[in-house]
């Protein structure tokens, strides 16, 4: 996610225009214009590798995993739990057993709140997230604080979007239960200090659940570097499908956890009186899993090892760089999160215009953005904001394409104000 490489480097490891080639979606035209995607935070465009992958399982391999004695049964097994080395490979877990299948972040962090916090937390308890969460990792956390009367606590951020880690360290306490907050925001491309954050909780005895839905996509992650305790990532947001997930919980955490859904794979016997469960991660996999999925998100992590992750991040670097220049010139034009580090997104406001005029209008010049409160409404009220625009950038999007929003905001100032 960081890191910038000299040009030369870049330009012998990094052809974007090579890149573009693989991304089907990307050549088509919007209202009559070039599409220039950039919403990239929500979800990003997928390459032909994870299309055919997907489509190929279907086509030759589709069988019920675990489960049958047949050619295609075994196939799709195979297919599967390789899916969970790959991905435990990209997390550098020590073991893929602590690869849980999921929908993605935000079953995730349900799945922790909903065993590991119903064990684990009381009354009077205390779980700390920072102000910078998506919902995804703020709802799970209130609806067990309003189950078992623990609280939510808040570690606050300055105006740049930086979390204020001194006073996060504060606030851990010998209530505090769990810490979990964002790896790098989705409104403000802040990139959190989270070694640091688990060095300082587990100096507590505390366990931190790190939300990775867009850190992933500029990764690799190495959770045993980190030393968080939970990780939570979205297949759709690192090129992979919509509908796959994956939590990374240590292995002595997800043993001693209950499970999270009943039903078929998940248990080793079953009579009326008791079930005994599976062995982990199978306990938190109950019924037929997403078998395509997990197939796509392995062809999607190995696409951008083939591309390479470092000549992936200098690039993604640059366009921000670029895209920061570029957009600080605009007269009115007031750029929000401007936190060091940070990756691949801009969010904006521009002078008494509001954001959502700002994307229907980019629209019709074939450009998307998102604008609206990207599911963290404390953050835009801890901002003053109700709502802000927001460009954010994958290895396919380009300094023309910058350069045409740019042009584009420009305009829409022109016009607007
Ligand atoms: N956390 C962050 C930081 C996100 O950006 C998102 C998706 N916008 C989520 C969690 C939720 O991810 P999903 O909708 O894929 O579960």
């Amino acid at each position: 996610m960081t890191g910038q490489p000299r040009q030369a480097e870049r330009a012998s490891v990094f052809d974007v225009e090579t890149v573009r080639r693989d991304f089907p979606i990307l050549h088509q035209t919007v209202h009559g214009k070039p599409l220039i995607y950039l919403d990239n935070a929500a979800t990003t465009q997928k390459p032909r590798a994870v299309i055919d992958a997907v489509a190929n399982y279907y086509a030759r391999d589709n069988s019920n995993v675990h489960r049958g004695l047949h050619e295609l049964s075994a196939r799709a097994t195979e297919a599967y739990e390789d899916g969970r080395r790959t991905m435990q490979r990209f997390l550098n877990a020590a073991s893929a057993r602590e690869i849980v299948f999921v929908r993605g972040t935000t079953e995730a962090i349900n799945l922790v709140a909903g065993t590991w916090g119903r064990r684990n937390v009381g009354p009077g308890d205390e779980i700390l997230i920072t102000a910078m969460e998506h919902h995804s990792n703020i709802v799970p956390w209130q609806l067990l604080c309003e189950e078992k009367e623990a609280h939510l606590r808040v570690a606050p951020i300055d105006d740049a979007g930086a979390l204020r880690l001194d006073v996060l360290e504060s606030m851990i306490g010998p209530r505090t239960r769990m810490i979990s907050l964002v790896h790098q925001s989705n409104s403000l491309g802040t990139i959190n200090p989270v070694a640091e954050v688990v060095a300082m909780a587990h100096a507590r005895g505390v366990p931190v659940l790190l939300d990775g839905a867009q850190a992933a996509a500029h990764g690799p992650i190495d959770v045993q570097a980190l030393g968080c305790d939970f990780y939570a990532l979205s297949g759709h947001k690192m090129y992979g499908p919509t509908g796959i997930g994956v939590l990374y919980g240590k292995l002595a955490h997800l043993e001693a956890m209950p499970p999270y859904q009943g039903g078929g794979e998940m248990i080793s016997s079953v009579t009326f009186e008791k079930t005994t469960y599976n062995k982990v991660p199978h306990k938190f996999e109950a019924g037929t899993p997403d078998i395509g999925g997990v197939v796509g998100l392995a062809a999607a992590v190995k696409y951008v090892d083939a591309l390479g992750r470092d000549a992936c991040s200098a690039h993604e670097d640059e366009l921000l760089q670029h895209a920061t220049e570029r957009l600080s010139r605009i007269d009115g034009l007031t750029l929000v999160g401007t936190a060091v580090p940070k990756a691949s997104v801009v969010s904006f406001v521009l002078e008494g215009i509001h954001p959502h005029d700002i994307g229907t209008i980019l629209d019709q010049d074939g450009i998307a953005i998102r604008a609206g409160h990207h599911c963290t409404q404390p953050l835009m009220d801890r901002l003053g904001l109700p709502a802000t625009a927001r460009a954010s950038f994958a290895v396919y999007n380009t300094h023309d394409e910058i350069d045409a929003l740019a042009a584009g905001i420009e305009r829409v100032a022109a016009v607007l104000s």
